[in-house]
């Protein structure tokens, strides 16, 4: 058998419907070939993010009927702290809406103006939130973390003789803190091994640096852990957590992907004056220290997700469906970020479509044929994402990189869904000169690929 079948039955069930070919050729036209404008219910397969979109269990939905909806230490509260405390080790908790509030209360309390934080590769909101602060972000991943058809299999890994490097020109001062993402969003949700947490570790200690993770995808990266690296094998993904996070001082965490919840996120650490400095903040912008923004409900929704995300069953289904969207691809033919990561499978439109050049947005021309051919929602992480005007010469400077995202929801599609999604890329790869670029007819200052308006180029 290729794939194990999917470790659960299905008791509630939520109706999709493939719309018309004619019907989704005049919807994505209306959306201005941008499938963020799209109506979600217009969608069949929808692979825009692996964030928020979890399915939640009877059991997480048997806890929000036991929300407690007190002000202050509801049950809820105390359960979700144990919980952590458990999983994590680190002694205070704060709740927060999601993990970009969790990101803005740290960075705001902890980075100055000309400060350097560290990161493998920093995600878009961790970036934002510490240049917003006047912080510099630096990216420290290995070379082969950079390389699309490296098979290291630990890609996401931070280069600690960079970090020494770093360290020693920027003076430990200029450093508040580094940061670690587990899995690398950014770099294709690429795992970061115990060894590289533990040197990574030992170089902050020396200087007194704190070390942060921003740990929203911690289970996954510790099944990976279990599963590739030596002397793991034989240990749970608990036992496995709780030594990754006891190499670290705290962490950040958005609840909407390893918490297998739909909105929620927390801080978690040991430094009792930075705990009260961040609770302080915490309660200008987000709320009391035991809610955060969140509900009780949520709290305990987030309490039973995180215990859930540690099973050993549900993480070989969660990997292993992602892994076998990503070889029916290979076997195929077609051109993905190698070896599949965690949460993704990211298609090379570069390689993909070569005829399209990059002004003409190659990764956005697959994602409208994509959604025009089978109704499936993907992301672009290309040029509409990340071209940018140089200030001085008023050239398009345009990314290394031109991908297109298939994330995969935790529990939501069963295999046979991945299976007509593989189909559809890959009769699109044996169609792909009929592939038409794109250009822009709006573009927002900012951030531009959200709102972004485009018309096919004849
Ligand atoms: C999603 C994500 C965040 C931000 O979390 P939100 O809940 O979306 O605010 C931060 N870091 C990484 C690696 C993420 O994937």
């Amino acid at each position: 058998m290729k794939m194990l079948p999917e470790p659960f039955k299905i008791k509630v069930v939520e109706k999709i419907q493939l719309t018309p070919r004619t019907e989704r050729e005049n919807l994505i036209r209306k959306a201005g070939f941008n499938v963020f404008n799209l109506p979600a219910e217009k969608v069949y397969i929808d692979l825009l993010t692996d964030s928020g979109t979890s399915a939640m269990s009877d059991n997480q939905w048997a806890g929000i009927m036991l929300g407690d909806e007190s002000y202050a230490r509801s049950r809820n509260f105390i359960h979700f702290e144990a919980t952590i405390q458990k999983i994590t080790g680190f002694k205070h908790v704060i709740p927060t809406h999601q993990g970009r509030a969790a990101e803005n209360i740290l960075f705001s309390t902890l980075v100055k103006k000309g400060d350097i934080v560290p990161n493998n590769i920093h995600f878009d909101t961790t970036r934002a939130n510490v240049v917003h602060n006047g912080g510099k972000p630096l990216d420290l991943v290995i070379q082969e973390g950079l390389n699309p058809e490296s098979e290291h299999p630990f890609k996401g890994n931070m280069d600690v003789q960079k970090l020494k490097k770093t360290v020693e020109e920027a003076g430990a001062d200029r450093i508040p803190v580094v940061m670690m993402t587990v899995t690398n969003n950014s770099g294709g949700g690429q795992p970061v091994s115990m060894e590289n947490v533990r040197r990574v570790s030992d170089v902050l200690k020396v200087h007194k640096i704190p070390f942060f993770l921003d740990a929203c995808r911690f289970a996954e990266n510790c099944y990976f852990i279990q599963q590739r690296e030596s002397g793991y094998r034989h240990k749970t993904i608990a036992e496995i957590a709780r030594e990754l996070f006891s190499y670290a001082d705290g962490c950040t965490m958005s609840a909407k992907k390893d918490a297998l919840v739909n909105i929620g996120g927390f801080l978690a650490l040991n430094d009792d004056s930075l705990t009260q400095k961040l609770k302080d903040r915490l309660i200008l912008t987000e709320g009391f220290p035991t809610y955060g923004g969140l509900a009780g409900r949520d709290l305990e929704a987030i309490a039973r997700g995180l215990e859930e995300g540690l099973d050993e069953d549900y993480l070989r289904f969660r990997i292993g469906q992602v892994r076998y969207l990503g070889e029916l691809l290979i076997e195929a033919g077609v051109p993905i970020l190698k070896p599949p990561g965690g949460h993704a499978i990211y298609i090379d439109a570069k390689q993909f479509a070569p005829h399209i050049s990059q002004s003409q947005f190659p990764g956005q021309a697959l994602i409208v044929a994509l959604y025009r051919e089978a109704g499936i929602r993907a992301v672009e992480i290309g040029s509409l994402m990340f071209a940018r005007k140089d200030p001085d010469t008023g050239e398009t400077v345009y990314p290394d990189l031109e991908l297109v995202r298939l994330a995969i929801p935790r529990r939501v599609y069963t295999n046979l869904h991945i299976e007509y999604v593989a189909e559809a890329v890959i009769n699109l790869y044996k169609n792909r000169d009929r592939l038409k670029g794109l250009r822009l007819t709006y573009e927002a200052p900012a951030l531009r690929h959200f709102t972004a308006r485009l018309e096919e180029v004849a």
